[in-house]
């Protein structure tokens, strides 16, 4: 077992060199403008080892079997359709992001298309290595950071986009959701997380899935207003990084934006609508089960949106709270 795993990550080497290679010879131009194109600096390449899968079915297969790998092996590494009648490469014409695990072991592959594709990115499926809920895009960098927290994106661009700005304790959980893995991974390294999630619907869902998921582990949690753009890739590229510091220091608390979020369901134009927003929000109240800390949020919640403070308690109250 400790062989095979030793023997997964030579070859997984080998394609990590050999991606990042291609990268740089003038069949895989297209791979390095399109990095170059989306701001990435040679530096930034070098650093993740970025990479390009040629146009070629079977490249890295064949490269793998002048190398003495047999198709066993091979099949195991999740980057080949191996079959009798041809086998072939799963990652073709995509761009490559290594994907290494805290301790700089690469142990899978993300792809990407340039332009447009269905699918935009293809990751290595789960193997002996590779376990997607169990590890965080950029780890390996961000464990050394001294920042006091982490920033929690969902892709690899936004990763690495914010590790270039110079926010090196940014990772990413990969096409999979954030799991109490993830969390566990993280609390090894700080109990401050600020989510950085795509401004979009699918984003925001996943960031009301990850805040209790990180709660529980014991690790705070605050979200990043990316508004009006979509992911902190083009939040940099537009803003850059000082107006990003600005949205981390102002990030809201786990409970303010899970509010914020229940209020943009409610129309504060209609009576029936907005009653149904104070009942709700008084709810949510109800969580806290400490006086003290409720006493706080009710506060908040009543200054935030305008609610006269004794009106608030007294609805949570009706509810069963106690102040
Ligand atoms: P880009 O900026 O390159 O368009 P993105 O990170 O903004 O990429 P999203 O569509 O927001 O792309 O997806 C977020 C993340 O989810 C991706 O970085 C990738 O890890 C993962 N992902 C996206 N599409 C797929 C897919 N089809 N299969 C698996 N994972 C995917
Ligand atoms: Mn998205
Ligand atoms: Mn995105
Ligand atoms: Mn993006």
């Amino acid at each position: 077992q400790a062989d095979l795993k030793n023997t997964l990550l030579e070859i997984n080497r080998l394609a990590g060199n050999y991606f990042y290679y291609q990268l740089k010879q003038p069949q895989g131009r297209v791979g390095y403008e399109y990095f170059r194109n989306r701001g990435l600096s040679d530096e930034t390449i070098r650093r993740f080892g970025l990479g390009y899968s040629l146009k070629t079915p079977d490249d890295l297969y064949r490269y793998m079997r002048s190398k003495g790998y047999g198709d066993g092996i091979l099949k195991e590494t999740g980057l080949f359709y191996i079959e009798e009648r041809g086998s072939r490469d799963k990652f073709w014409n995509r761009v490559m992001f290594p994907i290494l695990d805290v301790n700089n072991r690469l142990i899978g592959f993300g792809g990407r298309v340039m332009g447009e594709g269905e699918p935009k990115y293809l990751n290595s499926p789960e193997t002996k290595l590779f376990d997607k809920s169990r590890n965080l895009y950029g780890l390996n960098f961000a464990r050394t950071s001294r920042a006091g927290y982490m920033l929690v994106c969902e892709g690899y661009m936004d990763v690495i986009a914010m590790h270039q700005a110079g926010f090196t304790n940014a990772v990413a959980s990969l096409g999979t959701a954030f799991t109490s893995q993830h969390a566990s991974l993280l609390k090894r390294y700080t109990d401050q997380a600020v989510l950085t999630y795509d401004s979009d619907g699918a984003g925001t869902k996943a960031a009301l899935r990850a805040i209790p998921i990180l709660k529980e582990a014991g690790i705070s949690v605050k979200v990043l207003d990316m508004k009006p753009y979509k992911d902190p890739d083009e939040f940099m590229k537009n803003l850059g990084r000082e107006e990003f510091q600005k949205r981390i220091d102002s990030a809201v608390g786990s409970f303010m934006f899970e509010i914020s979020v229940i209020r943009s369901q409610y129309n504060m134009q209609d009576p029936e609508s907005k009653t149904a927003f104070y009942n709700a929000a008084a709810r949510k109240l109800l969580e806290f089960p400490e006086k003290l800390e409720r006493d706080a949020y009710t506060e908040a919640v009543a200054r935030e949106y305008m609610i006269p403070q004794e009106d608030l308690k007294r609805l949570v109250s009706s509810l069963g709270g106690q102040y």
